[in-house]
């Protein structure tokens, strides 16, 4: 049997805007990365690069927002002075 549009039931509704920001994204990480603060040049490319905006920008040096970060790696990857290690869980 076709259903039209109305018979449909409602599938995933977003309430409202900003509810990636509250959802726990890094409980899907198997390696986190790790910022060695020694060999950080604060040149920011992992910032531009990652995708879920999980770098956190401070006065000489990055950390990461474990609460979103889901281990993609695209940070350790794009590092040009690889101060960025992958570390299993
Ligand atoms: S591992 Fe991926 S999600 Fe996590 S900080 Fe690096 S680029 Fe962002
Ligand atoms: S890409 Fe590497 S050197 Fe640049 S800010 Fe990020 S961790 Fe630091």
């Amino acid at each position: 049997m076709k259903l039209t549009w109305k018979e449909v039931p409602i599938g995933g509704v977003i309430p409202k805007g900003g509810v990636a920001f509250e959802y726990k994204s890094g409980d899907w990480r198997t390696f986190k990365p790790v910022i060695d603060i020694n060999k950080c040049v604060n040149c920011l490319i992992c910032w531009i690069y990652c995708p879920d905006a999980s770098i956190i920008r401070l006065e000489r040096h990055v950390d990461v927002d474990y609460y979103h970060c889901k281990g993609c790696g695209i940070c350790a990857e794009e590092c040009p002075v690889k101060a960025i290690t992958m570390r299993e869980e």
